[in-house]
């Protein structure tokens, strides 16, 4: 197998993790406000990218395309939903650190690609197979120069030093969780261990940038964490997946949890469970963001009986609707924290609010309207200067 030939049997399955893609960015952006599920039109069509590129949204907003790919698909574990399981019958490939790290310089240099999230299968135990990573990164840092984005995955297994090595290289690191609690990981994965090695190096991340200056990290920064779940393999709750989600936030100041919506793979233990609605993903996604950006404690969420988010409707839309329908919020007196409860306010609309107010007070939708708000979406829920908003949706 030449090199190319080596990083498509490598990348061949790398849509499953979705850390950076464009399109959750999107929906963090749009997440409270719009029940779409948008897709990056201004990203390089697929049929135009290499396979194993991905139009990618980095941490501070810039867009990049991003090769995602593994060291070896070659793994000594037997995760049910991964199609990279020990005893699964297909070719393996692997790349020596070296080699790899020359093949991305090229492409670099190409502009095919301008950053990088690499993982890994395990062989040979977590702490080597986290060597070889590291090893990797040292050489596209330290000898070939890349000062591009550098996203480095953390094996189950890793030691804390590797994890602070790993933090001096990087811009991101993290570790799939894949499950909400222990439980629900023994459905999935049940040779890994929640705590002891999952769980522990998101807590070492945290130690370690408590502990030291950020001067001491890639480019003087503390590298960001993120982790991914696969929502409804172990048929667990959002309710469970978004505890954790909440936990990780507020404990280990997580940057955000992704969703991989289920679905089977073919020779596999779960090769017959039954796919789940990805739509699943967008609304975890979106209660995601109401947590982190938007003052919501998970008690606020619309869980339904069986401890889900319903599908139909946005979580905000749906805590509004029980919430603010009888009690509207005013617009020129309420608090940031109470406009960030309005369906189609966000952070950004909620500081033009309170800008505006300071100079005039707000009597129609219509000034509403002039600071980009959906004033359909607002409407039903505010008051301006005592009076219903929705009154005057007829005008519009
Ligand atoms: S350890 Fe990772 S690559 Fe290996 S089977 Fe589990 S999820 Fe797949």
């Amino acid at each position: 197998m030449n090199a190319l030939d080596t990083l498509i049997e490598l990348s061949s399955q790398m849509e499953l993790e979705h850390a950076e893609d464009a399109s959750t960015a999107l929906v963090a952006k749009n997440a409270p406000h719009s029940a779409q599920r948008d897709k990056p039109a201004c990203f390089t069509p697929k049929e135009k990218r290499a396979a194993f590129t991905h139009p990618a949204q980095l941490p501070n907003g810039k867009q990049v395309v991003l090769l995602k790919t593994l060291l070896t698909s070659a793994c000594e574990r037997d995760c049910y939903y991964c199609p990279f399981r020990a005893g699964r019958d297909f070719r393996r490939a692997m790349f020596k650190p070296q080699e790899f790290a020359e093949l991305f310089m090229k492409m670099n240099k190409a502009k095919m690609a301008e950053g990088i999230f690499l993982s890994s299968g395990i062989a040979a135990g977590g702490a080597n197979t986290q060597n070889r990573i590291i090893d990797t990164a040292e050489i596209l840092r330290k000898k070939l120069g890349f000062r591009g984005y550098m996203h480095l995955k953390i094996m189950p297994g890793a030691e804390k030093g590797q994890v602070e090595r790993m933090m001096q290289l990087a811009d991101r690191v993290s570790i799939n969780l894949e499950a909400p609690n222990i439980e629900r990981l023994a459905r999935l994965a049940p040779h890994k261990i929640f705590i002891e090695e999952l769980l522990r190096p998101l807590k070492w991340v945290e130690e370690i940038r408590r502990s030291q200056p950020a001067y001491k990290f890639w480019n003087g920064k503390y590298p960001s964490t993120v982790t991914q779940f696969v929502a409804g393999g172990s048929d667990e709750s959002d309710l469970e997946l978004l505890t954790t989600t909440n936990w990780l936030m507020k404990n280990v100041r997580l940057t955000r949890a992704y969703f991989s919506a289920f679905h089977p793979i073919r020779d596999t233990p779960l090769e017959n469970k039954t796919a789940v609605d990805p739509l699943r993903e967008h609304r975890l996604y979106q209660a995601s963001f109401l947590l982190r950006d938007y003052g919501f404690d998970l008690e606020d969420m619309p869980f339904m009986q069986n401890e889900n988010l319903p599908l139909h409707t946005d979580p905000k839309m749906a805590w509004a609707q029980t919430n603010l329908k009888e009690k509207p919020v005013e617009i020129n007196k309420a608090e940031r924290r109470d406009l960030l409860r309005i369906p189609g306010i966000g952070p950004k609309l909620a500081d033009a609010i309170l800008q505006a107010r300071r100079r005039t007070k707000l009597r129609d939708l219509t000034a509403l309207r002039k600071m980009g708000i959906i004033v359909a979406r607002v409407s039903p829920f505010v008051l301006l200067d005592g009076r219903r908003a929705e009154s005057q949706m007829a005008m519009f």
